[in-house]
């Protein structure tokens, strides 16, 4: 049963506030539930929580037991999958196939990764020679940052929190958790799980709201937050960046892309458009790493744009509950006409639609959802407001190109540099390609095959810093060094 009542999770209590804003669901746009929002004196507890549970039970726990607790962690969300299951596809629409492969296991998997990295992590040793004939030794050692501020955006939403929360409390941290205003009940979840596993009581706070005069700008702008982490939007993180500048505080942003294909003429045809399209069209097209625009060699381009043509319109939409559904809605109304909005705008830009391009039909009460049809453009010049600015919906225009040099530099005429996918039988091409892509992440012959060791982030105005295995720890740590003359 779905809590209608969402509240802010600090020091371990659930806590009411007289202000509430509406949680709706994008497959019917009906209002769900009520969200509390924490003004200013609940971001201050939250903080001062986060701040006491370090001082306390938290920053003097044994690494051992801590591991031991996101462990615990990690079991209880699978023992809790179905609710967690089903709080994350209320707030997005997202299809339960999806969401059941994706957004929950590695919402609890993030756990575990983190809690088996910082077991096994091992800091530099440098033995030096002093003038006076003996020596000095150095050794790095790692403490936690202390209280972190975690913003969070809608598309992935406990997965994208935990991948934050995760390295966070293995390395020591407390955190204060915003989540976006779109998608609260996942991370109000949450608070229950660290509760029952018996995380001490103000290690995991959640305060709800939004951005500018709200929670979001409260916890940012927060002189007790020593940390920012931010995934969302590139202006938005522009603006965390200022205010993270007040007190010269680590921010790691996680932002936009406008991530390209390439795909060669000797590709693995059916992998490239299996890949293509779920890269342009999974979550409804709003995964960061997704593909907005593809390149295709000539020889194979008439063809790659008809096979992307069926595949799109064999894709059923609906709701999550249908094991048929393989799109989702948008997360808002809002979203839904930012999208709509680029679909007008291609097609004032000379765009040819190959298909899409509006609102699917949709029966009852899913006619007022936020659905919008996978669509793809071909024929817009590369200098349209549609090849440059990221969509964040179930779009893609397909380009055709001559020659190697020539897709470079389309590919990489852009703001953003999160990630390419390049398709191509020809692995000495795949990798000279993926060197000179400026982008954060590149794969070849696959698109979001994650392995959490790696670094994640984004080059150019996709981001700032790296996640991932020890660069999490690089940023939920403060290395120091201690020297001893022997
Ligand atoms: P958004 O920037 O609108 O919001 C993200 C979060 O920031 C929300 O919690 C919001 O309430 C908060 N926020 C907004 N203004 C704020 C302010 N002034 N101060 C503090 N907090 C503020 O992003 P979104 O629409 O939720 O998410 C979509 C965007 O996220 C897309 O641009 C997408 O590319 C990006 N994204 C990037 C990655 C990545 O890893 N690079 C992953 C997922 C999403």
């Amino acid at each position: 049963m779905l809590a209608d009542k969402i509240l802010n999770f600090i020091g371990g209590e659930y806590v009411a506030t007289d202000k509430w804003f509406d949680n709706r669901t994008p497959i019917s746009n009906a209002v769900i539930g009520q969200v509390a929002e924490a003004g200013k004196a609940e971001v201050d507890a939250a903080v001062a929580a986060a701040r006491a549970a370090l001082k306390g039970p938290w920053g003097t726990m044994p690494l051992a037991r801590r591991v031991e607790l996101l462990e615990a962690l990690v079991a209880e969300i699978n023992a809790r999958f179905d609710e967690f299951l089903e709080a994350e596809c209320a707030d997005t629409g997202k299809p339960r196939s999806l969401a059941s492969h994706i957004d929950i296991p590695r919402g609890a998997a993030n756990f575990r990764v983190f809690a088996d990295m910082i077991k096994n992590a091992s800091t530099e040793f440098f033995e030096m020679a002093t003038p006076d004939g003996s020596s000095c030794i150095n050794y790095g050692y790692r403490r936690p940052v202390g209280v972190i501020g975690v913003i969070c955006p809608w598309n992935l939403p406990l997965l994208l929190m935990t991948w934050k929360v995760g390295p966070a409390l293995a390395c020591g941290n407390t955190v204060v958790v915003k989540p976006s205003e779109e998608t609260p009940r996942t991370a109000a979840l949450l608070g229950e799980v660290m509760n029952k596993v018996g995380i001490p009581k103000g290690v995991y706070n959640v305060v709800h709201g939004f951005g500018p005069n709200s929670a979001g700008e409260f916890v940012t702008s927060h002189p007790d937050v020593d940390a920012i982490t931010f995934t969302g939007e590139t202006r938005t993180g522009e603006i965390i960046n200022r205010a993270a500048a007040i007190g010269s505080r680590p921010v790691s942003l996680e932002m936009g892309g406008k991530n390209a294909a390439i795909v060669f003429a000797d590709c693995d045809f059916d992998a490239a458009i299996e890949g293509t399209l779920r890269s342009a069209f999974a979550n409804c097209g709003q995964v960061c790493l997704g593909t907005e625009r593809v390149y295709v060699e000539r020889p194979i381009f008439d063809s790659f744009v008809a096979a992307m043509k069926a595949g799109a319109e064999a894709m059923k939409i609906g709701v999550p509950d249908d094991a048929a559904t393989d799109m989702g809605p948008l997360i808002s109304k809002e979203h839904q006409e930012k999208v709509l909005s680029y679909c007008r705008l291609a097609v004032e830009e000379g765009a040819t639609v190959v298909t899409g391009g509006g609102v699917p039909e949709m029966a009852g009460e899913l006619k007022d959802g936020c659905w919008v049809q996978p669509t793809i453009w071909t024929g817009l010049p590369e200098t349209a407001r549609v090849i440059k600015e990221e969509i964040f919906g179930p779009c893609c225009h397909i380009a055709p190109f001559d020659t190697e040099a020539e897709v470079l530099e389309k590919a990489n005429d852009n703001k953003y540099g999160l990630a390419t996918a390049i398709w191509t039988r020809d692995v000495a091409r795949a990798n000279r390609v993926a060197q000179k892509m400026e982008v954060g992440i590149s794969w070849v012959n696959s698109w979001f095959l994650r392995d959490l060791r790696t670094p994640f982030g984004g080059s150019k105005q996709s981001g700032i810093g790296r996640e991932g295995g020890l660069h999490s720890l690089e940023f939920y740590t403060d290395l120091k060094n201690v020297c001893i003359k022997l």
